[in-house]
């Protein structure tokens, strides 16, 4: 077997042990009692990390699965307004191009999305505006509650992928009016890869498709999940939901305030060694975007080249991301989402601060004493 690996990546995550044990279990059966009681935790904690009293419901399949759900559910044959900054929203506008007439309501990746351009498109009638909330491609937030603001002001639904924030940073379904939120189980919330979790609210309940895909029929999750014991319509990835379950135990236990002050902490420390090494962050903020709570994406410096970068951190057993598609090879991204502390983030911050001392880089400063300037 090969050598476990610290995944400091942006999903999937390391796991706490107690996750992984739930998953050695013999098989229950999912039409049952104990198996309701394993849905109803998973559905009572997210409900609190998603800031929604709506519906919502746990999908067998990774987050992408809850993406289509959310598009399938309640865009088909509808004008969908696509925000695009990121590789993440390009998948949303993908998505919604197979079940809509979507508008791609682009900016360059990283960089502020185009809120006069949605209002245009919104005043052309669109029916549905996607956005993802922390472009985890990029390490930029966008700014939700804005976009809620104006997809209500034009009676639009607001579909919003928080894939990377939700049991991270704070986000708040009901308050930002985000109708269809989504979530996947190995990022923030340190589960094992495979479930999406969906939330629904009323307007959007009002506004669902007559066409609805088969698999992923929201409508028939609700009706199973409003029964005694809660269900899924189909066989559940059973010994995923149990993992989760363990997983939303330990949120509550650690408590959703605590838990994003800890991911602000761990992201502030990782962009103090930024800072101090003079190499720059990928995302351009304006006043209304953020860096990302819980990724942060550097733009590599002139002739560090990615692969060698990277394996040196790889040979010190950490495993940190590059860029993806077209950012490929420009930007290097250090998660520091889920379960993580302060010996993970510094270990990584000085495996990478070693990487770039080699390749030449020229250090301004100590990033990693910045970082636990920050942590201490
Ligand atoms: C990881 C991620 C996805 C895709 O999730 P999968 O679990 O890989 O299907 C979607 N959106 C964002 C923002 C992500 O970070």
């Amino acid at each position: 077997m090969e050598k476990e690996l610290l995944l400091m990546l942006p999903g999937p995550v390391p796991m706490p042990e107690q996750v992984r044990l739930a998953m050695s279990r013999q098989a229950i059966n999912h039409r049952s009692t104990e198996f309701g009681a394993v849905y109803a935790d998973c559905v009572r904690v997210l409900k609190t990390a998603f800031g929604t009293t709506n519906d919502l419901f746990v999908i067998s399949g990774s987050g992408t699965a809850g993406m289509e759900a959310a598009v399938a559910n309640f865009g088909r044959d509808k004008e969908i307004a696509c925000i695009v900054n990121g590789k993440f929203g390009e998948r949303l506008f993908k998505i919604s191009q197979r079940y809509g007439r979507a508008h791609e309501i682009g900016s360059p990746w990283g960089t502020p999305v185009d809120l006069e351009a949605l209002e245009g498109r919104l005043e052309q009638g669109a029916e549905i505006v996607t956005l993802v909330h922390n472009e985890t491609s990029a390490g930029i937030k966008n700014p939700a509650e804005e976009i809620g603001k104006l997809a209500k002001k034009h009676d639009a639904l607001f579909l919003m992928d928080a894939i990377t924030s939700v049991g991270g940073d704070v986000v708040e379904a009901d308050a930002w009016g985000a109708d269809v939120v989504i979530t996947g189980s190995q990022k923030c919330l340190a589960a094992p890869a495979g479930l999406a979790a969906v939330s629904v609210s009323n307007r959007a309940w009002e506004r669902l498709c007559k066409n609805p895909p088969y698999y992923l029929d929201l409508a028939a999750y609700r009706k199973s999940a409003s029964g005694k014991p809660m269900e899924t319509p189909y066989t559940p990835a059973v010994p995923l939901f149990l993992a989760l379950r363990e997983a939303c135990l330990i949120l509550e236990e650690e408590g959703l305030a605590a838990r994003i002050a800890r991911h602000q902490k761990l992201a502030k420390a990782t962009r103090a060694a930024a800072e101090a090494w003079g190499v720059s962050l990928f995302p351009k903020i304006d006043a209304k975007h953020e860096y990302s709570t819980t990724v942060t994406a550097f733009a590599y410096p002139d002739g560090i080249k990615d692969d060698v970068m990277r394996a040196i951190v790889k040979k010190l057993g950490i495993l940190i991301a590059g860029g993806q598609d077209q950012l490929k090879g420009k930007i290097f991204r250090i998660g520091s989402m889920g379960a993580v502390s302060p010996p993970e983030i510094l270990s990584t911050l000085a495996a990478t601060q070693y990487a770039l001392n080699k390749l030449g880089h020229k250090m301004k400063g100590d990033g990693v004493g910045a970082a636990c300037e920050v942590l201490g």
